[in-house]
């Protein structure tokens, strides 16, 4: 069912056994995967069906830190950030979910195998064919060995989900669920807890129409920069580890962190594509065994052999295929003070206060892209395919090259078993209070070097088995 708090025909108030505040990836998914359980399933979205600049501006917050772009790197409406997401998915590498020493705070509270079983369901979800992800390897153009000899490199590949806007995609078959309503423009605002427990939330339209929803479950699937504005907002709710906000990151991407310069014979793209990437979409990372050795993180480094804007061009290079993009994707640590937390000096048209958004990285992430860019330009010199240019990089926020957010924001409501270290526990329950989960991408201890959607899905539907076995359905679900 389809109810729009705006319509002065919906009721002012709602019983649920589930109720999930956000229908973005996060918040569909796990609403879908509840159909047919019996459980009555409340999915409540800020925004309507179509983009509105209302709504969009609630995501406005101030940014310090390495630059950011907290209202265009989401969607504040039904589908969520998933109505402009580009679609690239690929499971994160097992390496990464297991403790690496030499990463700090790194290992998830759940092991690959268990995260293995959701992602294959996730590649339905998102429309991916089969889970065959490491089938695909790419093929390195030459050597590249590290200090003791190990491969520097091996691939990860990513597949584009199509079609690929959830909201689109998966609305009717949710509006059609005898057990789930949608609750349109119910903008969720800051929750009050009792003791360990949520007894209630309430909910305003941009006119003020409110209505209170009371649930046995509550799920907060807001995305991760809202996730921890929710919780901050709501008196620190579900924060006594301090973590909520801490931990930001996101990934060190650039499109132009170097340039090949092709020799005569790779000039032309297709000859250029054969010899480095005969599979399109397998890109090279850096290697498990040369991240242990030389104390490295996640770091994925292509070359796109695509027109390059004259502005990007390096001096003396004029025609369009002699200069190729070099690409990379590095992971960063998370770190306490790579923060959101909220901006005393600036409210939302709810009064509640706005993001300040903080990212940091530090030396290990620079390093990485570093390493993964010599390497990846003495692998090309060694093929004899061009040769590679890279700007010395300098310090930590003095990048050589543009720097941009994928817009993979994460962290900031931290995974752990240990309470004094994160929000959630393993199976995304708040560790502060009983009836309240969180999930999305702000739950990642730890973000490799792929993009986090198909990650945030398999959560999801991880999630949906748990309340499945811990919510009795009230009988009033379908
Ligand atoms: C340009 C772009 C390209 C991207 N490309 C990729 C890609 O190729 N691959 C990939 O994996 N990822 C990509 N991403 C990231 C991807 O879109 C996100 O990881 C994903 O959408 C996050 O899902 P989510 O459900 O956690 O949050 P969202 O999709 O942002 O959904 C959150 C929902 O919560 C609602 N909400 C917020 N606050 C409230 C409130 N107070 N009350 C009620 N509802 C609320 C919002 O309206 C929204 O519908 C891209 C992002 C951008 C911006």
């Amino acid at each position: 069912m389809l109810l729009d708090l705006e319509s002065p025909d919906t009721p002012s108030s709602y019983d649920a056994d589930v109720c999930i505040v956000g229908a973005g990836a996060a918040g569909i998914t796990l609403a879908r995967a509840l159909i047919g359980s019996g459980i009555d399933v409340l999915l409540l979205e800020a925004g309507g069906l179509t983009y509105d600049e209302e709504s969009q501006k609630i995501y406005d917050a101030t940014v310090d830190g390495l630059r950011y772009y907290p209202s265009i790197c989401r969607l504040r409406y039904f589908g969520g950030t998933t109505n402009h997401w580009e679609g690239w998915c690929g499971p994160m590498p097992r390496q990464s979910i297991g403790p690496r020493p030499w990463m700090p705070r790194s290992g998830w509270p759940l092991s690959a195998d268990e995260l293995d079983t959701y992602y294959r369901l996730a590649c339905e979800v998102l429309s991916l064919g089969a889970y065959d992800f490491l089938d695909h390897q790419a093929v390195l153009p030459a050597e590249a060995l590290t200090p003791a000899g190990a491969p520097f490199f091996d691939s990860f590949y990513l597949k584009q989900s199509q079609p690929r806007r959830l909201g689109e995609v998966y609305r009717q078959e949710l509006v059609d669920a005898p057990n789930v309503r949608i609750l349109l423009h119910a903008n969720v605002l800051p929750i009050q807890a009792d003791g360990r427990s949520i007894r209630e939330l309430t909910v305003s339209t941009f006119a003020n129409r409110t209505a209170k929803v009371r649930a046995r479950v509550y799920v907060i699937a807001c995305g991760a920069l809202e996730n921890a504005r929710l919780l901050l907002a709501s008196n620190n709710l579900a924060n006594s580890s301090d973590a909520v906000g801490r931990y930001f990151m996101d990934h060190l991407f650039s499109t132009v962190a170097g340039a090949v310069v092709p020799a005569a014979d790779y000039r032309d793209p297709i000859a250029f594509k054969a010899k480095v990437h005969p599979d399109p979409v397998a890109a090279l990372r850096i290697s498990d065994q040369a991240q242990r050795e030389l104390g490295l993180l996640n770091c994925g480094v292509w070359t796109s052999p695509v027109y390059v804007p004259e502005s990007l061009r390096l001096p003396g290079v004029r025609s369009i295929n002699e200069q190729y993009p070099v690409l990379v994707m590095g992971e960063q640590c998370a770190l306490p003070d790579s923060r959101v937390t909220l901006d005393p000096a600036a409210v939302d048209r709810f009064n509640v206060p706005r993001l300040k958004v903080t990212w940091k990285v530090d030396d290990q992430a620079q390093q990485t892209v570093r390493r993964a860019l010599l390497s990846y330009a003495g692998m090309i010199a060694r093929s004899g395919v061009g040769r590679v240019f890279i700007e010395p990089m300098k310090s930590e926020i003095d990048w050589p090259f543009a720097l941009v957010s994928p817009c993979h924001s994460s962290g900031t409501t931290r995974m752990s078993s240990d309470p004094r270290e994160g929000v959630v526990n393993g199976d995304c329950r708040a560790h502060d209070i009983d009836n309240l989960y969180i999930v999305g991408s702000s739950v990642f201890p730890t973000i490799a070097e792929v993009n986090p959607t198909m990650t945030i899905i398999a959560l999801a539907l991880r999630l949906a088995d748990e309340l499945k076995s811990v919510v009795r359905p009230s009988g009033t679900g379908g």
